[in-house]
């Protein structure tokens, strides 16, 4: 079964232009702004531009220059938000929900990049 995109999601809204949205960094594949609700001081989502539902039908279909911007827009979110390890910062969590059993909301494929407070332990 193929992956369904519905155009009308609010992450596609924001791409249109139709959702203001606090922008962080932007490239020609990917999107960074902050989330509308927070869950530590930095919480920023990372939404390629094409029209992905989920992460695996991201990483299924879309092109290596998506991936490579995505992933180096991730990269820059880190180094921004002063998280990133390679500024010897104390690091982050980055993780992306799938479908009703991974409790996704927003079937935009986005990756959240979490960090300025100590994690908790992995919820399941
Ligand atoms: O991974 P999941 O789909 O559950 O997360 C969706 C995220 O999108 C939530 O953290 C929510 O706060 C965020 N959101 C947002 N701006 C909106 C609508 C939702 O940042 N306009």
């Amino acid at each position: 079964m193929a992956f369904e995109y519905d155009d009308s999601n609010i992450f596609a809204r924001i791409l249109r232009g139709e959702i203001p949205n606090d922008t962080v960094a932007e490239n020609d594949h990917a999107l960074a702004f902050r989330d509308i609700a927070p869950k530590s001081p930095t919480h920023v989502l990372v939404i390629p531009k094409g029209k992905y539902v989920s992460f695996d039908d991201f990483a299924a279909n879309a092109s290596a220059d998506e991936i490579t911007g995505f992933m180096r827009l991730c990269a820059e979110v880190c180094a921004k938000e002063g998280v990133g390890l390679d500024q010897g910062n104390q690091g982050f969590r980055a993780i992306t929900n799938a479908g009703s059993h991974g409790v996704q909301e927003v079937p935009h494929f986005h990756l959240h990049i979490m960090g300025g407070r100590m994690m908790g332990p992995m919820v399941i």
